[in-house]
């Protein structure tokens, strides 16, 4: 009998200075990069999330896997949530926003690097997108909806940016002593939170 040998997905927490940084563009896409977008996209599963930055598992790279549900259509759907909730998992190799709205949205955010932490965060309602994709084919799409909200919190990623970095002054407030406590238990984990299956 042969038992499915486990893997280990780790994703790093918030107070890890790889989440910090700028990432590097993905130069091209080699056999190390596919494995890198393979290996993300498992770990969004696993963690049940619908969106990972490669900087959360530790590589400061412009690659981001979205998994968003196909039912996270919105009403009057855009072109890009026609285009990309089809696709998923989609894995977006050097992603852009080309142009944001001026009418904003606020929503509920979290994020697997701030595990159980939401805060309303204030963004664009719609975005125009661009990125290649692992084969070189190149999506621009406009988008609005959850798939907005989730671009532009994976594209913060790549820019060392966290949703717990746009929230305003009172909502910064209701989230510092839980965010506190985890940075300390960050620091005593290696910033690392471990999933095995
Ligand atoms: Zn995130």
């Amino acid at each position: 009998m042969f038992l499915k040998q486990k893997k280990r997905y780790v994703v790093r927490t918030c107070g890890d200075p790889v989440l910090g940084e700028k990432a590097r563009p993905v130069m091209a896409v080699t056999p190390e990069i596919r494995a890198l977008a393979e290996r993300m996209t498992e770990a969004v599963q696993v963690y049940n999330g619908i969106g990972l930055a490669a900087p959360q598992v530790g590589e400061s790279l412009r690659l981001v896997v979205f998994d968003l549900p196909e039912k996270a259509l919105s009403p009057n759907p855009t072109p890009g949530e026609l285009l990309l909730l089809p696709r998923m998992p989609f894995v977006a190799v050097n992603p852009e926003i080309i142009l944001s709205s001026d009418e904003l949205s606020c929503q509920e955010e979290g994020c697997l690097s701030v595990p159980e932490i939401f805060a309303p965060v204030v963004r664009p309602a719609r975005v125009v997108f661009r990125a290649s994709t692992l084969d070189g084919e190149v999506i621009q799409c406009e988008t609005g909806g959850l798939l907005a909200r989730c671009i532009q919190h994976e594209l913060d990623h790549l820019d060392g940016k966290l949703f717990i970095d746009r929230l305003d002054d009172e909502e910064a407030q209701k989230i510092e002593a839980e965010l506190k406590q985890l940075k300390r238990y960050g620091a005593h984990h290696n910033y690392q939170r471990v999933k095995v299956k």
